[in-house]
């Protein structure tokens, strides 16, 4: 494991160092979002044995918004097993934005990606349940297990997104058409809306980046949460689509596989070691935190654990542990 007072070191650079960071800017078809301070600034790093490391506003809550997708994903290849989900979301970037019409007129109304809104939809709706109740208490559950907390919706936030989510309704008109919705179309938008208003820390973030390091043991509450062998398809699948169009720019940058929200919380997953979580709501034109993808970035670097520096990594790391 990389020496603690070095973690904190980063992690304490990494929030002073961006402080000042002023580009960028809330989301704004979201009215709940738009409103959020844009000055709160949190960052934090958690091991896969559980150690904690904090700077700023990180037990601020915000709205999880897409990184909700990556533990509906993973609820969903739970249950009907990771190559029938493959075969009914897919796997692939759509090089298009997070909410992009275009993605599916290009691709059959299929939605290529879990981790864009479409794929997220057809996740949602992949989830067995009796009705939208059910499959609601199953999402909420995956989240809280995942944060080792119990994770709450937001009426708020809740509020604010149904009453303006025309778009994601007629995406999910466009998975029915295509046969890749797995649900009654107008509940599974509604589901995901949901999942997308809880709320969450960065903190919490980073327990639930540090239980996908793990393998999938959340390693403050020691409680399984996925199958080890599904963990590989969710990081992979965070590599490709997790920071949308610039999913390529982050892989070069940080090597990491990540996940952003328009919320302004950003993650990134070192896996066997940590994960970095940040928060701070100002987005570039694609939707990730500025300030976020600048402190994950730079604690990467700091503590060198990029998955593709091969051999600096191994020089480095076995030094440090
Ligand atoms: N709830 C948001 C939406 O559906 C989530 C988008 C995001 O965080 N990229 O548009």
């Amino acid at each position: 494991m990389i020496d603690a007072a070095k973690i904190q070191d980063a992690v304490t650079r990494a929030h002073t160092d961006n402080l000042a960071t002023t580009t960028g800017a809330n989301a704004s078809y979201i009215p709940y979002l738009a409103s959020v301070d844009p000055e709160l600034f949190g960052v934090c790093v958690v091991t896969v044995d559980g150690q904690v490391f904090e700077a700023g506003d990180s037990r601020f809550e915000f709205a999880i918004e897409s990184i909700s997708k990556v533990f509906t994903m993973a609820l969903a290849m739970e249950e009907v097993g990771p190559e029938v989900f493959h075969s009914k979301v897919g796997a692939d970037p759509t090089g298009l934005p997070f909410n992009s019409v275009m993605a599916l007129e290009l691709h059959n109304d299929l939605p290529l990606s879990p981790l864009v809104n479409a794929g997220a939809m057809s996740s949602t709706s992949l989830v067995s349940a009796d009705g939208p109740e059910e499959r609601w208490q199953k999402i909420l559950a995956m989240q809280s297990a995942f944060a080792g907390r119990s994770i709450q919706l937001s009426d708020d936030v809740n509020q604010s997104e149904q009453t303006t989510n025309f778009h994601n309704r007629a995406i999910a008109w466009l998975l029915y058409s295509g046969g890749a919705m797995y649900s009654d179309p107008m509940e599974a938008c509604e589901v995901y809306t949901r999942q997308c208003s809880t709320l969450i820390t960065a903190h919490d973030l980073a327990v639930m980046g540090a239980t996908l390091a793990a393998g999938g043991v959340n390693p403050l509450t020691k409680r399984r949460v996925v199958a080890a062998s599904n963990v590989p398809h969710l990081l992979a699948e965070m590599t490709m689509e997790g920071l949308y169009t610039r999913s390529g720019d982050f892989a070069y940058t940080v090597g990491l596989p990540g996940k952003s929200g328009v919320g302004g919380g950003l993650l990134a997953v070192a896996p066997g070691v940590l994960s970095i979580a940040a928060f701070s709501p100002p987005l570039d034109p694609a939707g990730n935190s500025v300030r976020g993808w600048a402190a994950v970035a730079q604690v990467a670097n700091e503590l060198n654990c990029g998955l593709y520096r091969i051999a600096d990594s191994r020089g480095e790391n076995s030094s440090a542990q």
